[in-house]
């Protein structure tokens, strides 16, 4: 870990604090805690993966259905990071949290699975993940990594084992309503929670942009760690405007005394 400022080693004591005072604390990700991990924002339009194409064209239902090899010719780098990814610091620490006690979720707009994959249970995907793939003829459900050999190595376009329709990554792609019960779960979860944190997001896709509003009218404590402001800096108990993979192992060391 590199050097931090004194402001922020003071902000990560009474982050701490706050997060041992809290009875029902829940976290907020987006593309900022993966980019440690080497993967790149899917929605970003700063980011190489949309220098060819225009994402709501490609990366859309419409695309999927009537261009596939477009569509899954713009999947192929993202699903390629995400196989040569590993959780980083920040997801770890997370999970150490969430194993102590004092993280009760984790909201995510990331489609990546690398909360689960390092450790963490309570996770709320509300754009869908890539780690499995759903058949749009008859419905079955498969494992991502059953298909990814032949998709990233073989150019092969995966097909339902059962009815050989063509499988749709379980992500929410632009033209498509979130999860419904996963979105109405992240509401109540924002309504009733103590504290929100929110951990590498700049909180500019609706409508999960809105849950730290939610959370805070409701009268939670708010800590955010993003690399730029957020609109919702000014109503935050603490924000970091750093790396996540610096500070979270921080705050989390504090809090669990080691
Ligand atoms: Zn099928």
């Amino acid at each position: 870990m590199g050097e931090i400022s004194p402001r922020s080693a003071q902000g990560i004591r009474f982050a701490a604090d706050i997060i041992r005072g809290s009875k029902n604390a829940i976290v907020l990700t987006g593309a900022g805690i993966s980019t440690p991990s080497g993967i790149a924002d899917f929605r970003s339009t700063h980011t190489g993966l949309w220098s060819q194409v225009n994402p709501y064209e490609v990366a859309s239902l419409a695309a999927f259905r009537y261009q596939p090899e477009k569509f899954f010719a713009w999947l192929r780098p993202l699903a390629q990071g995400i196989r040569n990814s590993a959780p980083n610091p920040a997801h770890i620490s997370l999970a150490r949290l969430e194993q102590a006690g004092y993280i009760k979720a984790i909201i995510t707009q990331n489609v990546d699975g690398l909360h689960q994959r390092s450790g963490s249970t309570n996770v709320l995907e509300v754009h869908g993940t890539l780690t499995t793939l759903s058949c749009g003829s008859c419905f079955q459900q498969v494992k991502s990594d059953d298909f990814l050999h032949a998709f990233l190595d073989c150019g092969e376009i995966p097909r339902c084992p059962r009815c050989l329709g063509q499988l749709k990554p379980d992500v929410i792609l632009f033209g498509e309503q979130l999860p419904a019960r996963t979105w109405l779960k992240a509401q109540a979860i924002s309504k009733e929670c103590d504290l929100m944190i929110v951990a590498g997001s700049s909180l500019e896709v609706l409508p999960v942009a809105g849950l730290p509003m939610r959370a805070v009218e409701h009268g939670a404590h708010l800590i955010i760690i993003n690399q730029t402001e957020t609109y919702i800096d000014v109503r935050a108990d603490v924000v970091f405007t750093e790396d996540v993979a610096q500070i979270i192992p921080r705050i989390a060391s504090e809090v669990l005394d080691d």
